[in-house]
């Protein structure tokens, strides 16, 4: 598969990307997520794995600021996401965070393509304008000749990749994907797989919830929840320098 390259806003080094500061989660007096503290710098590829139940969704929506957090803070790009203003925060959802979530979330009524152009329209992008970048964005993760097709009218892999098309037609710094190949057959993790690698080559720091060890072995750090808890974190991250040494 041949990948077009493309400019990835990249936040600066000693700042994280997005970081949770003793965030936790509950459901009336369920608690889902417990004082969990998590930086995550631009450049990273990370997994995170546990059990059903440990919190990973939820964690990757406190990343992806779909729900706030019930203690505790989230911060993206240096910014308190929750404590700045709606249009504030949803500028920088829309700017900085691409979401992939379980199931695709795609509009049956919509082609492949008008479902990539959709968050460029909301961006305020033209609809030709947003249409060429959609068709770019496509033809990048290999379903350029697609682009008319109704999802319906798509294998689950290329579902996929349409969701994955409409999480990076932004050019979101930071891509968070829940369970990527949970609903397609394993012959298709592979390619679903390398295309995570090649957008982390091409810039996207790039969080991964799985709970399969081969789909989390692609990964460079993991993460481990066990009961709402961060259980572990082991692998590399990028080096980072700073005079301040933060
Ligand atoms: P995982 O993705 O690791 O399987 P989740 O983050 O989806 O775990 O869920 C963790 C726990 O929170 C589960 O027990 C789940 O039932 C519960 N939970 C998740 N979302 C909600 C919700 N909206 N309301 C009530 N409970 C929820
Ligand atoms: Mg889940």
């Amino acid at each position: 598969m041949t990948l077009m390259t493309m400019t990835v806003k990249q936040a600066h080094l000693t700042v994280p990307l997005a970081a949770l500061r003793s965030v936790s989660r509950q459901y009336g007096a369920l608690s889902v997520l417990q004082d969990v503290t998590l930086d995550l710098h631009a450049g990273e590829f990370v997994s995170v794995t546990g059990p059903s139940g440990s919190g990973k969704s939820t964690l990757l929506s406190m990343l992806g600021l779909l729900e706030r957090p019930s203690g505790g803070q989230v911060f993206i790009d240096g910014q308190d996401a929750w404590a700045l203003s709606d249009r504030a925060q949803s500028r920088l959802r829309g700017e900085t965070l691409g979401f992939i979530f379980q199931g695709f979330h795609l509009l049956p009524e919509l082609s492949a393509l008008d479902n990539v152009a959709r968050p460029l329209r909301w961006a305020g992008i033209s609809r030709t304008q947003a249409r060429e970048r959609a068709q770019h964005t496509l033809a990048s993760v290999g379903l350029g000749a697609r682009a008319d097709h109704r999802p319906g009218q798509l294998s689950g892999g290329e579902q996929q990749r349409v969701a994955i098309a409409r999480a990076i037609v932004r050019e979101p710094a930071l891509l968070l994907a829940d369970e990527p190949t949970g609903n397609l057959p394993q012959a298709l993790w592979g390619e679903i797989l390398d295309l995570f690698a090649d957008l982390h080559a091409r810039g996207h720091t790039v969080v991964v919830v799985t709970h399969d060890p081969l789909v989390a072995a692609r990964a460079q750090r993991h993460v481990m929840l066990q009961d709402g808890r961060l259980a572990s974190d082991q692998g590399t991250r990028p080096v980072l320098t700073s005079p301040t040494g933060r």
